[in-house]
């Protein structure tokens, strides 16, 4: 009832007993100066204001329920608009959910586009699934099918931030199942999904699963592989989750079929696209040449290996573009040092670079690599207007004084750099 009907009825019921107490008084007065016998007057008196008052009270009556039934339709109304406000709520709600369900999606997309490699993919992959599910006890598995012979097999596997190296290289019954339907797999526990009998299943590492989700990565009608993620908890995901991992599993799946392309393309040439030196296949198919006409002018061949010094961490901060500038940096200040004819400057990895020197002594050798070392310390990459710097570690080895056969140099180099790092970084070992 709103204040104005209040004030109204209240009104009117001061007016009712107004109307009512004055002629009561009147009889009252009248009553006691007359004479008994005239007593008939006053009950015609009271009879006359029980009439007048019978239409009012009824009157009042009917107010009453108008008011009872405008209370009736407020309380509706309050009801209503309670439950609305609620579903205003939830489409907030889930308006705020979705926005951060895209921002997560362009983050993936972006940092998924800047991947040309297939390491560099499925570790970008593995590191978002890993924030999405964001604890320590699931695995994230991703499963490749191997372009020859068409198996199954792990291309990363990663428990929380760590790397783990599974057993089941070519999956289990679970992976087994999603390759057989090719079809989204979501068990909230693995005890009681009718599916699988986990009596018969062998589990082959020693963790426990109670509950996973799995999808088929495809592009188009063409299945490359598997994401999966599994937990030791019963119940850990949901059909949101799966929803999520199928959204990230398409960006996946593109990113893979882009790396896997730019690797056979890598493969076709003989020169890194990004440095413009040779790349490691060609320094492999040009050593056993190089070994012979050593051998033959009995001669000395060096062989160095570069790696710069906390590289991911370099990445990390500036961005994989950033990254990308150094190592054209090193790529074209490795040339400029090795200029000599004969000598094969390649990119051998990701962030290492080797240097093939025909004719030069291990002596000759590792004072040329603290040339480069020292000549990289003291090159400042100007970074959005930001002096930054980077250090190399060198082993170096050399033929025949270190090895006889090409995969033995290569290891000595590689031991060396290896002990370079293990030493301290920023400095040349060698055999
Ligand atoms: P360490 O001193 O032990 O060598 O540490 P590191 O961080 O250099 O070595 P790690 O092997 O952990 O990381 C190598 C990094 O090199 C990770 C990878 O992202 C980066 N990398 C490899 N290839 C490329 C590339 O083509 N571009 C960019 N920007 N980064 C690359
Ligand atoms: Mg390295
Ligand atoms: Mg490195």
């Amino acid at each position: 009832m709103t204040e104005k009907q209040k004030i109204q009825l209240s009104n009117s019921s001061f007016t009712l007993a107004l109307s009512l107490l004055i002629p009561l008084l009147g009889l009252f007065v009248f009553g006691a100066f007359l004479d008994p016998q005239h007593l008939y007057i006053v009950a015609i008196g009271l009879i006359a204001i029980l009439l007048y008052l019978y239409p009012q009270n009824q009157h009042l009556s009917h107010k009453e329920a108008e008011a009872a039934l405008t209370i009736q339709d407020l309380y509706e109304r309050i009801n209503l608009l309670e439950s609305e406000i609620g579903h205003e709520r939830q489409t907030i709600d889930s308006f705020r959910k979705k926005i951060v369900d895209y921002s997560q999606m362009k983050g993936l997309t972006e940092r998924l586009s800047l991947c040309l490699t297939m390491e560099d993919t499925s570790r970008t992959l593995s590191t978002e699934v890993n924030n999405l599910f964001g604890n320590p006890d699931t695995t994230i598995i991703l499963y490749l099918f191997h372009s020859h012979t068409g198996e199954l097999g792990i291309s990363s596997s990663h428990k929380g931030q760590m790397r783990v190296n599974l057993k089941a290289k070519k999956g289990d019954a679970f992976d087994q199942w999603i390759v057989k339907t090719m079809q989204p797999l979501l068990i909230e526990d693995v005890k009681s999904d009718y599916r699988f009998d986990m009596e018969k299943i062998i589990v082959e590492d020693s963790r426990t699963i109670r509950s996973l989700i799995g999808i088929p990565l495809m592009v188009g009608d063409k299945a490359l592989g598997i994401l999966r993620v599994d937990s030791p908890q019963e119940n850990y995901f949901n059909t949101e989750e799966l929803r999520f991992l199928r959204t990230i599993g398409d960006l996946g799946a593109v990113a893979i079929e882009n790396a896997q392309l730019y690797e056979r393309v890598e493969q076709l040439a003989i020169k890194d696209s990004l440095t413009g030196l040779y790349l490691r296949r060609y320094l492999l198919d040009r050593l056993p040449e190089e070994v012979s006409r050593e051998m033959y002018h009995k001669k000395s061949l060096a062989f160095i290996m570069i790696d710069l010094d906390f590289f991911k961490q370099y990445n990390d901060k500036f961005g994989h573009v950033a990254g990308d500038i150094v190592l054209r940096t090193i790529g074209l200040l490795l040339k400029n040092l090795f200029g000599d004819p004969g000598t094969l400057v390649c990119r051998y990895g990701g962030e290492e670079f080797a240097v093939l020197l025909p004719e030069c002594s291990k002596a000759k050798a590792i004072e040329l690599a603290e040339q480069v070392r020292k000549k990289i310390q003291e090159q400042t990459i100007l970074l959005r207007r930001e002096q930054t710097h980077i250090t190399v570690s060198i082993g170096v080895a050399a033929f025949p004084k270190d090895a006889q056969i090409k995969e033995e140099l290569i290891h000595q180099a590689d031991q060396a750099l290896y002990k370079a790092k293990q030493e301290g970084r920023n400095r040349v070992c060698s055999a």
